[in-house]
């Protein structure tokens, strides 16, 4: 029998490995909650959220030579919004 555990239905949504998609939706990763959820934690440093982003293509890159860098680039890194510019 299995135990309901409060935090089951709150796991995050990281990347399984090799496959680099998310351990709890199957989507590639990031999925639509792992962004939210990443841009939630780093709402205030944006270029740790691309350090973070950029490890882990990184490690994309390593488990997935089959995929595209590009593509794999555009889906892991540049998918987070540019930081408004600053008014004057
Ligand atoms: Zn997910």
């Amino acid at each position: 029998m299995t135990r309901h555990l409060p935090h089951a239905r709150r796991r995050p949504h990281v990347p399984a490995r090799p496959s680099f998609r998310c351990c709890v939706c199957g989507a590639p990763w990031p999925c639509s909650p792992a962004r939210l959820n990443l841009l939630h934690a780093y709402r205030k440093d944006r270029i740790g959220l691309r350090i973070y982003l950029a490890a882990q293509l990184t490690r994309a890159l390593q488990d997935r030579p089959d995929l595209d860098p590009g593509h794999l680039a555009a889906r892991i890194v540049y998918w987070v919004p540019r930081t408004p510019p600053r008014r004057p």
